[in-house]
């Protein structure tokens, strides 16, 4: 039996549930809630690093080291974060001269990057490496005289970033109404980019809509959504049918975290987002035996082990993974951050990387 599988001692008995409130504990229609896990959830390859290169920025150099923007977008890892001497800013009118500023996992246009430069910063660039294939792309098929539908989310900090790195020629679309809309000055040179944590199924049904307006545009030869958000998503559209329910650990701004329950709700299964234990509502799980439970790229263990401590406290009498597939990607982190041994091992200390 895992060490999650086990009923904590102190629990309620089967099928009643014991208010998160603590008052008088009462029966749960319930009887004998088992907890579904998703395979895979929670953190992944961009997210780890960007993390790392905040903390390890932080031992190595000392506090306040500045983030330009949610490192990533979870709150319980910006708190963790901001109490180790983070200082998370918009504005680099806001950074002191000469300190260390690190972009988040989400790029930078490049008037920031320039920016960043021209103040003199030391800069290390938490972009993760599957946003910067996009800018890559961008930047050269934009050399070849390409203009560009971009497919995502306005004002989110990848779209910017990503839009960011041409002066003009990037549209941006965000739904099948939008492809009508837009104006391109030619229509022999065009390339479709996507944010890479939209929803699959969304992404390829506006694909579809340009490639119907503008029949010679170019599509990614790999898809830019992310591994990760592909990974998660296929996992809940598997549970969806074995659940009652379906809880998301992930917070509000977390694109790839929104559309893992907006997925599960437009499969007919009941859906909800928190960002911790403490939002879980006891109702939502009155006359449910099966609860899935899953959590974005960016929402760490440690949450998804309160949420099942939470749940097991409603009545849950067990905890099963599902089969799903194992990620090992790993990305290389920026030069310039190697610690001594010391350091070293309190950097794979952390308690954010900690694994159930
Ligand atoms: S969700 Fe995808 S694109 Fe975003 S950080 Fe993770 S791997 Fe990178």
């Amino acid at each position: 039996m895992r060490p999650e599988e086990k009923r904590s001692a102190d629990g309620p008995p089967l099928g009643r549930s014991a208010p998160l409130d603590g008052s008088e504990s009462h029966e749960v229609e319930s009887m004998g809630v088992n907890i579904l896990l998703a395979e895979p959830r929670g953190f992944c390859a961009g997210v780890d690093r960007a993390i790392e290169i905040v903390e390890r920025a932080l031992t190595k150099f000392g506090a306040p080291i500045y983030v330009r923007h949610e490192i990533v977008h979870n709150t319980y890892v910006v708190n963790d974060l901001k109490q180790k001497g983070a200082i998370f800013i918009e504005d680099l009118a806001d950074v002191p001269p000469g300190a260390t500023l690190v972009f988040s996992a989400h790029g930078v246009s490049k008037a920031i990057q320039q920016d960043a430069q021209r103040r003199g910063f030391q800069i290390f660039d938490a972009t993760c490496p599957l946003v910067t294939k996009v800018h890559v792309e961008v930047a050269k098929l934009n050399k070849e005289g390409y203009e560009f539908i971009m497919i995502g989310h306005k004002g989110h900090p990848e779209v910017e970033g990503t839009m960011g790195q041409l002066e003009y020629g990037i549209h941006l679309v965000e739904d099948v109404a939008d492809v009508g809309n837009i104006s391109p000055t030619q229509t022999q040179l065009l390339a479709v980019v996507t944010q890479t944590t939209l929803s699959v199924d969304d992404a390829a049904e506006i694909t579809a809509a340009v490639k119907a307006r503008f029949p010679l545009v170019r599509s990614p030869k790999m898809q830019d959504i992310c591994y990760a958000t592909q990974n998660r998503q296929d996992a809940v559209k598997v549970m969806s049918s074995q659940v009652d329910i379906l809880i998301v650990v992930g917070s509000p701004t977390s694109s790839n975290s929104n559309r893992l329950a907006e997925l599960a709700n437009k499969l007919g299964t009941e859906a909800y987002m928190v960002d911790d234990a403490s939002e879980l509502q006891e109702s939502w799980f009155e006359g449910k035996a099966k609860v899935g439970l899953t959590a974005g790229a960016s929402a760490p263990e440690i949450l998804v082990k309160q949420v099942i401590d939470r749940i097991k406290a409603l009545g849950a009498v067990s905890v099963r993974k599902m089969d799903g597939i194992e990620e090992t990607i790993k990305f290389p982190l920026p030069k310039g951050l190697k610690l001594d041994a010391q350091g070293e091992l309190s950097a794979g200390l952390s308690k954010l990387h900690q694994q159930a």
